[in-house]
């Protein structure tokens, strides 16, 4: 008989042997890895200690094998997607959320958190350790184990009405997207339209039965997906089609068996109530209960005075696109329309800053915007980054993997770059995860370090032809962006990984350290360092530099503007709107969009039947975390505009502190006092407004 081989899914830690890995070993692995660790919690819950060594210790070591074996499977689903592996994570996935779900609300071990808490060792425990304790009592307790009898029950009836509600609300979403559909076929109709939207809408319409439908002859299938939606909105000459489009967009799932209009009562009825279940006085502040933003009003006070800068400028962007329109002929300036700004400012843009996309490519090659990059990371924060390619197993040829070293050359962190868009089996956008986290262990008596791991994923354009990967301006802000999450993983100091780089941060102030990195692309220095043209070496030239500069503020004010709306409404209906009261959703949306939007909703306008974030996803009573990190890291970035961004010395010594305060601390201290410590005060907003133009 021949030995069967391992399971490398089942070594439960370490590097990924991804060479090895293959769709067949998830359902085994994670079977036998979850037997286990439920057996071992089960163990653990007749048998807690209250103390760190006999509660968190044990837990961490039984549940870090399951979920180290859980994100390869899940990383792998990113990168490396297969029918096969779909269909065994599929098959595992109901049951790692169980198991997870076990652990948040286990009884015995919420009791054991808070008898450590109350406990006489409690003041021997560092302030990490004390905030891992605290954040899991508070999740436990958001999910309703200090509950018991009727409430509980009625407690976890809300729960799942909430979860069918939800998926209710996306459905009917995404049905009603998907019913309309406008076929043109005349070529007066499709005027203007770029020829990649001609091809998309073409194949549409083959997909659709018109099997003859050709890019240049049509028919041409315009829907309301995104994609083929907004393209259209900005570059279709065709008023009266575009508002047929925008007519249907904002009518979306308001109306008939797709209505999401009581779904959005329900939802808002029974949110309040279990806010009210667990103590709190609006769903608000449950939400906020986990969150940076000390409370409501903190919030609303930052939304109003962004919105107060904000709003003047967003009239003056409406009054000048209207002059563009009246300056080029156009009779709908004297009738401007919801359906007629988004066509108004791509023609605007294109004029004033004419910057095509593809003229930059050649400025960026991927080495080189790398060495810029790394460039940047040793001057502001004194690590070295060197590539360590063949010491770990990658799951494809183009995958890179680097070394994070200290001044003193030691490594403190290792990533791993898949740069490469590969739609067959890797998903769009970009993202960084985590492969290993930190943690100090001891082991034959010896005090070791677990070094960080980091996955950075992002998607752009592939070498070709011989030629480098030569990357647009947007693919270069986010491989920036998401170094900027991979610092926080990678040069934690924290010894323990529940609090060790990017977890246990609070989600409103988690894209600072991302944001912030992204401010030094419009930095003249580092920009000037990775922009050379890959052929002839001449320097990004200095017309290209301003219009990018310009391009970042284009519209700012009605940008940011838009965001508030959004944020503002969010936070209304989950705290001050009562079911079955005066007003209706519609009604408290209509009310707060007199103040916060310069061409008012049409009388049909059902936005809110179609807002995923709150209704859908999870960012009820969270949608103004995208505000509140920008803050933070518009406001961390202006410390080194104070310091001086030419005065070499100063942005090394701010950076300095920014490493060993923002990136170092981690999840182990509340973000406010971990962004007073590097700012020597609170956030401000001013920077921010600055960066956007908006600057009283
Ligand atoms: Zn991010």
């Amino acid at each position: 008989m021949i030995a069967t081989t391992a399971n490398p899914l089942l070594a439960g830690k370490g590097l990924p042997p991804f060479d090895q890995i293959r769709p067949e070993h998830v359902v085994p692995a994670m079977t036998e890895l979850l037997a286990k660790a439920t057996d071992a919690l089960t163990h653990l819950e007749t048998n807690t200690k209250p103390t760190w060594e006999g509660l968190i210790e044990p837990l961490e070591a039984l549940t870090e094998p399951v979920f180290w074996a859980w994100g390869v499977v899940n990383h792998l689903m990113g990168v490396k997607n297969s029918p096969e592996l779909r269909e065994a994570q599929e098959a595992m996935q109901p049951e790692v959320v169980k198991f997870g779900m076990r652990v948040s609300q286990s009884k015995p071990l919420y009791d054991g958190y808070k008898a450590i808490r109350n406990s006489a060792d409690w003041g021997t425990l560092s302030e990490a350790q004390q905030r891992i304790i605290e954040s899991s009592i508070r999740e436990a307790e958001l999910a309703g184990v200090g509950l018991e009898g009727e409430r509980r029950d009625r407690f976890n009836e809300i729960q799942l009405e909430l979860a069918n509600l939800s998926t209710q609300f996306s459905n009917n979403l995404l049905d009603e997207t998907k019913a309309f559909s406008l076929t043109l076929t005349q070529p007066s109709e499709v005027e203007g339209l770029p020829p990649t939207l001609l091809a998309q809408a073409a194949q549409a319409a083959r997909a659709a039965g018109a099997e003859a439908a050709t890019p240049e002859a049509g028919p041409w299938r315009i829907t309301l997906d995104m994609p083929s939606y907004l393209p259209f909105m900005q570059h279709s000459r065709r008023r009266d089609l575009r508002e047929t489009l925008y007519r249907a967009y904002i009518t979306r799932a308001s109306s008939g068996e797709h209505d999401n209009q009581p779904i959005i009562e329900r939802i808002l009825t029974l949110r309040k109530e279990m806010a009210g279940i667990l103590g709190f006085g609006s769903y608000a502040e449950l939400s906020l209960a986990s969150k940076m933003a000390p409370s409501v009003d903190a919030v609303e006070h930052l939304l109003e005075s962004l919105r107060g800068s904000s709003y003047a400028a967003a009239q003056q962007d409406l009054a000048a696109l209207k002059e563009f329109a009246r300056s080029h002929g156009a009779p709908e300036a004297e009738d401007f329309q919801p359906w007629d700004s988004a066509f108004w400012s791509e023609r605007m843009r294109e004029e004033k800053y004419a910057l095509n996309a593809e003229e930059l490519r050649p400025y960026f090659p991927l080495e080189q915007v790398l060495d810029g990059l790394f460039g940047l990371a040793k001057r502001i924060f004194g690590i070295v980054i060197t590539p360590a390619d063949g010491e770990a197993p990658v799951w494809h040829p183009d995958v890179r993997y680097f070394r994070v070293s200290d001044e003193d050359g030691g490594a403190i962190a290792y990533f791993y770059l898949d740069p490469y868009s590969r739609p067959a089996e890797k998903r769009g956008g970009a993202w960084m995860d985590f492969a290993i986290n930190r943690k100090r262990y001891v082991e034959a008596g010896v005090s070791k370090v677990r070094l960080p791991v980091a996955y950075l994923v992002c998607n752009q354009s592939p070498p070709v032809d011989g030629k480098p990967s030569l990357m647009n301006f947007y693919e270069v802000e986010t491989l920036f962006h998401e170094f900027g999450h991979g610092l926080q993983h990678m040069l934690t100091t924290v010894d323990y990984s529940g609090a060790a780089g990017i977890n246990n941060v609070e989600w409103d102030a988690v894209e600072l350290p991302s944001q912030f990195m992204e401010n030094w692309c419009y930095d003249r220095a580092t920009l000037f360092s990775l922009a050379k043209h890959y052929q002839t070496g001449e320097p990004l030239p200095e017309t290209f530099y301003q219009r990018l500069l310009a391009a970042r503020n284009f519209m700012s004010g009605s940008a940011m503007l838009r965001q508030i709306h959004f944020s503002l409404l969010d936070i209304e209906l989950h705290h001050r709107y009562v079911p079955g009261g005066a007003e209706t959703p519609k009604d408290v949306r209509d009310r707060l969009a007199k103040t916060t939007t310069v061409l008012p909703p049409l009388p049909e306008d059902a936005f809110l039947c179609s807002f995923g974030h709150i209704f859908g996803g999870g960012y009820a009573a969270g949608y103004y975390s995208y505000k509140w990190a920008e803050v933070l890291s518009a406001d961390a970035f202006s410390a080194f505009e104070e310091a001086g961004l030419d005065n070499e010395a100063a942005v090394a010594e701010t950076g300095r502190r920014f490493r060993n305060t923002v990136l170092s601390l981690g999840g182990s201290k509340h973000p406010m006092e971990v962004f007073k410590a590097f700012r020597g005060r609170e956030p401000d907003t001013e920077p921010l407004l600055r960066h956007n133009g908006l600057a009283a």
